[in-house]
């Protein structure tokens, strides 16, 4: 993994990649407003970043013992605005949903669906996201970000993503689409004009295998290790793995180890033994032994110490976030690929 030249700018390793991308992109004008994850143990860094660069930053959600969620914008009428819209959103929660589960007057739940559909354009204009993608989130709701996943797949172009699609926030419309495409080599031309070796390190980090739970929703970075180079140092051998694996999950299972570097958010909740489901938690940094079963699930332990990560399965989680969630992206590594000069890789 590269690092980053600047000393000053060090603490951004403790950043997700993403967060990286769009606090430069809105540092250097070209994105309007960014919501971020700040581990707490950079939080005071950061904002002697935002007021060295004039950014305006507030709290924009909730806070744990990890990190807390901040919004950067450059000028005080994106800040109300966003405000105004959040606020709108969260104050008209529980009717809204004692509105689409118990009304029966067709109307009331028209209003309340094209209510919310409303300020999610709204919100995804103000974000800089493609009309396109903002259209298609605010019809399909959170879960279609599994679509553009689900075409890599279908397409078998999972395993050579163009990483602009991963540096980007929005949910894409289509694993084509164009502006999406654009908008990612925008940013990642903003963050390399910020600083050369920045632009070089989160790049590196682009490029690193993830697993996903969802499609497009939540994953971690992972770097796949040589076993013969790292076997000696493990305290979980690669064949009592595969035992404790075939007890746990159906073929096809796939096993993998590496190098877990911090995901871009930690979970906390509480856990139903034998399994381990919140993902992605603190546990999972270090090195991990990984086995999935694509769309099935997965069982993750720390290979130096033997500690339980994760051990989810689909029947376990679907029934408590929902069927939409269900997709073949599930359960799953996608890699990504520079695509220098070649816009043509991704035309229909
Ligand atoms: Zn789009």
């Amino acid at each position: 993994m590269l690092h980053i030249d600047e000393s000053d700018l060090q603490p951004l390793t403790i950043f997700h990649v993403g967060d990286i991308i769009r606090l430069i992109s809105v540092t250097m004008r070209i994105k309007p407003i960014a919501t971020l994850v700040v581990p707490l143990e950079v939080k005071e860094w950061f904002k002697r970043f935002c007021r060295h660069h004039d950014l305006i930053y507030f709290k924009d959600g909730p806070s744990d013992s990890y990190q807390t969620r901040v919004s950067v914008c450059v000028n005080e009428e994106t800040k109300k605005l966003r405000k105004f819209l959040r606020s709108s959103k969260m104050e008209g929660g529980s009717l809204f949903v004692n509105i689409r589960e118990k009304s029966n007057i067709a109307h009331e739940k028209k209003i309340v669906t094209d209510f919310l559909q409303m300020v999610n354009r709204l919100e995804g204009k103000m974000y800089g996201y493609p009309d396109c993608c903002v259209e298609f989130h605010a019809q399909k709701g959170p879960s279609s970000r599994a679509k553009a996943y689900e075409e890599f797949l279908e397409s078998r172009r999972d395993q050579s993503v163009p990483v602009e699609f991963w540096a980007v926030a929005h949910a894409p419309c289509s694993s084509t689409c164009q502006e999406t495409f654009a908008l990612g080599r925008k940013y990642l031309g903003a963050v390399a004009e910020f600083s050369e070796s920045l632009g070089r390190y989160v790049e590196s980090r682009l490029l690193l295998p993830r697993f996903y739970q969802t499609g497009g929703g939540r994953f971690i970075d992972l770097q796949p290790l040589d076993y013969y180079r790292y076997r000696e140092d493990l305290a979980v051998s690669k064949e009592q793995f595969e035992m404790e694996v075939r007890s746990r999950l159906p073929q096809p299972i796939e096993i993998v180890l590496c190098d877990v570097p911090k995901p871009y958010v930690l979970v906390e909740a509480s856990e139903e033994p034998p399994y381990k489901t919140a993902f992605p938690n603190s546990d999972m940094i270090g090195t991990m032994w990984l086995a999935y079963t694509p769309e099935f699930g997965a069982y993750m332990v720390n290979a130096r110490t033997g500690k339980l990560a994760l051990y989810i399965i689909s029947s376990k989680w679907i029934p408590k976030v929902g069927e939409e969630w269900r997709s073949k992206a599930n359960f799953r590594i996608c890699r990504s690929i520079k695509t220098a000069k070649k816009e043509e890789h991704i035309k229909m």
